[in-house]
């Protein structure tokens, strides 16, 4: 009997014992394509050669030097291809361990900034309903999925939500796309409004949602209106790039796609690509100034932070992403990937919906097309195809959940970038 302590208490997983490309393979042999980059992680496939040569290497020169007293070489490598890539204004990388960390971290610098800059009453945050944004209590308290906060409701401040970006459900019938992105981002204002928007710190959001949607990007205009509003009441917008970040939507950071940079973003899963445990926090250099000039010291920190191997193989990764040419390779193969799905299923009687953009893409499971109606939610209809897909040696992430009512099922697919034609036709194959 094994003693580990798996996700799911009352199944038992298969046992992953090597990664080769884009396949998994378990102990009985068998493979699995990772049609989902596991989370949207792998985007360099299981088996690369450079990064793990950069491990070895820095396991070898330096381990560990404790944040407390020392940065690292690897460290400030990282934070400069970083930064010589990030949106307008960004200037400063905090270097964590993850996807929830970097938020956490985020949520924490904004309320500090306010802080800084006397402004002391700024105390909510605005997110979007069914939105995920981690699972520490602060961002499980930000974010707007409903069914995880629920638990822990009790044990956490109160969250303030408006309405995802979400065209297939919520455009209005002979609404173009731009006035529905406008009238979507609108609702940041009324919901500013209602809640005073001189007591709110930020806005978060995904560009494009992930886990909770599956691959939804924000309709035209939309964010250039949420930047407006943010400006305009002086509240910091904070982009949630943990899944989407790292080229998995066609360019490094998703947010260039809908032409604006934000205050502060976050970054995670693909920044390791699967190899180390890294996340990171992006500020602009207008916040880090008002900590530097003003207490000197971020309230906010972990052990791990900027730990020198995951730097050292995170910096590989993002140098492979930019100069290596994956981040247009995700691009490329995405468009592929979006052709091929739409031949397969464009007319499928069961999903309603084919979108996202460069590897991150999402198929919406629909009881009945023309209507949209969605399938009972009790039918658990999105975790019962990933079953049949996993027993038919495919990994995609399911995902399930209701926005504003409305929302059913989907499948989100999120392949490493090295993805070949021959193997995105057995993608296809597989999940047909
Ligand atoms: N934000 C988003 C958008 C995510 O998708 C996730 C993970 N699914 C997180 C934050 C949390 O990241 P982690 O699991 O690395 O803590």
């Amino acid at each position: 009997m094994s003693h580990i302590f798996p996700r799911h208490t009352k199944s038992q997983p298969p046992t992953a014992v090597r990664g080769d490309g884009v396949y998994l393979i378990d102990s009985e042999g068998k493979n699995y394509l990772d049609a989902s980059g596991g989370a949207a992680v792998s985007c360099l496939g299981h088996s690369d050669q450079d990064v793990i040569e950069a491990i070895k290497k820095q396991a070898e020169t330096l381990a560990f030097a404790h944040t407390g007293f020392f940065t690292s070489e690897p460290a400030e490598r990282l934070a400069n291809r970083l930064i010589s890539n990030a949106p307008e204004g960004i200037e400063r990388v905090y270097l964590v361990s993850g996807g929830s960390e970097a938020v956490e971290s985020a949520l924490k610098l904004a309320r500090q900034f306010m802080l800084e800059t006397d402004q002391p009453k700024r105390n909510k945050f605005i997110a979007r309903r069914q939105s995920y944004h981690g699972n520490t209590l602060g961002a499980l308290a930000t974010g707007g999925n409903m069914w995880r906060r629920e638990p822990f409701a009790p044990v956490m401040v109160e969250g303030h939500h408006i309405s995802p970006c979400y065209e297939y459900r919520n455009r209005a019938e002979g609404e173009s796309l731009e006035d529905y992105g406008l009238r979507a981002a609108n609702e940041l204002e009324t919901k500013l409004l209602e809640v005073g928007p001189e007591t709110v710190i930020a806005f978060i959001a995904e560009p494009v949602v992930g886990a909770t949607a599956g691959a939804v990007p924000a309709a035209p205009g939309y964010f250039k209106r949420i930047r407006e509003i943010c400006d305009q009441y002086g509240i910091l917008l904070i982009l949630d790039e943990v899944m989407c970040g790292m080229g998995r939507t066609g360019s490094l950071f998703a947010c260039e796609q809908d032409g604006i940079a934000p205050d502060i973003v976050c970054i995670a899963k693909g920044l390791g690509a699967g190899y180390q445990p890294i996340g990171a926090m992006l500020c602009s250099g207008r916040i880090y100034e008002a900590i530097e000039q003003g207490s000197g010291f971020f309230q906010h920190g972990h052990t791990y932070l900027g730990h020198p191997i995951a730097a050292a193989a995170a910096d590989v990764v993002v140098q492979k992403l930019t100069e290596g040419g994956l981040v247009k390779r995700s691009a490329e193969m995405g468009e592929k990937l979006d052709q091929a799905l739409h031949a397969e299923f464009g007319q499928h009687p069961h999903i309603g919906d084919i979108r996202g953009r460069g590897m991150f893409r999402g198929l919406e499971l629909v009881k009945d097309r023309a209507s949209k109606t969605p399938f009972d939610p009790a039918m658990g209809i999105a975790g019962k195809l990933k079953k049949v897909a996993q027993a038919n040696g495919l990994i995609c992430y399911p995902g399930s959940g209701t926005i504003d009512g409305k929302q059913g099922d989907h499948v989100l697919l999120a392949p490493p970038f090295i993805i070949s034609d021959s193997q995105i036709d057995e993608l296809v194959g597989k999940l047909s």
